[in-house]
């Protein structure tokens, strides 16, 4: 049966590369993967910052059943009273900023973008949008347009007109940022540029422009929120608000589910001219959003971003090697720096033989992913270090 599933894996699904790592999982509890050998795997990537919580939290599983149990889809986003999406969206409230006090929930991270942009546009009437080098959005049109990297973008174009990118970080760029400007769209921590971060400064001055210009900020915190960056909110380093914001991987609870928060005033402009300004069928389905407001109400009851910058400083005092040229990134959303792709591929791949699994970035090859449930453990911690130390030495000439 697995030997028929690989092979029909190759043949029947749709492939994203050559080079899938292909891993034939069967189980997955708390920090932990298991093959079909009983091979034990540590996550160390959490499905790209999905699993928050670990897999199969007993939590979430709970809300997940129960709500399956009652229904799983009545009608498309919007239009019947739906109590898990309410109840998500009114804890959403609670828990954010009294400016981003509505929630639209639709089905991923990239429609998330597609409809913070559309809100943008048809809020201010203006066409251009500002993003930045290296950042990355999503794989749609809209998503990727705003996506900072030419080699993802140049087959699929003509994509979205009058997009700037601006390179991240850079406070002189930020003045073309103009009265002409929609939005600016911008990641708090670059998850695939290799958990870059930005200086105070650069953000500061970004919300100043944006309320100079009448342009909306919309921070993409699809990676670094739900506490990953050891804060509740990534824009909490910043003490800056975005006026969109934008959730999806974790937000889930490891089901699929993207949000672009905003205020009343602004949100209210998809209802009208047109009507049904952006329309989702399975967006905030009624299973996913349960899952999700039980992965919130988890995160928050244990303060979830203390362990996450705890277990993030744990990293960085045990990881010290001559072959580390950099630890990037905040709390549980870090990038080992390597000399080379090879190097770190080499490491990788020791890591992952060794049951520790880990990846680099889509634009930072050179680097490897450190990114494991908010709730690892510190013997996990002290476990993912030996082994990565481990592969080091056995790459290192
Ligand atoms: N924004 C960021 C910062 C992301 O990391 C991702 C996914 N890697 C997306 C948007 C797109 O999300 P999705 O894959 O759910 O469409």
């Amino acid at each position: 049966m697995a030997m028929n599933d690989r092979m029909n894996f190759y043949r029947h699904l749709g492939q994203t590369s050559s080079f899938p790592l292909a891993l034939e999982i069967v189980r997955a509890e708390g920090a932990y993967m298991y093959d079909a050998d009983g091979k034990e795997y540590l996550d160390l990537i959490s499905g790209i910052s999905v699993s928050a919580l670990g897999h199969v939290h007993p939590t979430v599983v709970r809300a997940v059943k129960a709500q399956a149990e009652k229904y799983m889809h009545l009608m498309v986003y919007g239009e019947f009273v739906q109590s898990p999406q309410v109840q998500l969206a009114l804890l959403l409230s609670e828990v954010l900023p009294h400016k981003l006090e509505q929630t639209f929930l639709v089905n991923s991270g990239s429609e998330a973008v597609e409809g913070a942009l559309k809100l943008a546009k048809r809020y201010t009437g203006r066409t251009q949008i500002v993003s930045f080098g290296n950042a990355y959005h999503g794989s749609s049109h809209g998503s990727l347009s705003v996506t900072g990297n030419e080699g993802l973008k140049r087959a699929f174009r003509p994509l979205l007109p009058e997009v700037y990118h601006l390179p991240f970080g850079d406070v002189d760029a930020l003045s073309h940022i103009s009265s002409e400007t929609a939005c600016v769209i911008v990641e708090t921590i670059q998850g695939e540029a290799g958990a870059v971060t930005a200086g105070q400064e650069f953000f500061t001055r970004l919300r100043q422009l944006c309320d100079d210009t009448g342009a909306l900020l919309i921070m993409d915190e699809i990676q670094a929120g739900m506490g990953r960056s050891g804060r509740m909110w990534a824009f909490e380093h910043y003490g800056h608000i975005p006026d969109i914001l934008i959730l999806a991987k974790s937000f889930g609870g490891g089901l699929p589910l993207g949000a672009f928060i905003s205020r009343k005033e602004i949100m209210h402009c998809l209802t009208h001219d047109p009507v049904l300004g952006h329309i989702t069928t399975f967006g905030g389905n009624a299973v996913c959003a349960a899952a999700s407001k039980a992965c919130l109400e988890t995160i928050i009851s244990n303060k979830l971003w203390e362990n996450a910058e705890r277990q993030g400083k744990r990293f960085r005092e045990r990881l010290v090697h001559p072959a580390i040229k950099n630890i990037r990134g905040m709390g549980l959303l870090m990038a080992l720096e390597f000399d080379s792709f090879d190097q770190c591929k080499a490491i990788i791949d020791t890591c992952i033989a060794k049951g520790l699994i880990t990846d680099w970035f889509l634009f930072a090859s050179h680097c490897l992913r450190i990114a494991p449930p908010l709730n690892i453990t510190d013997r996990d911690v002290e476990k993912a270090c030996d082994l990565i130390l481990e592969a080091i030495d056995q790459n290192s000439y």
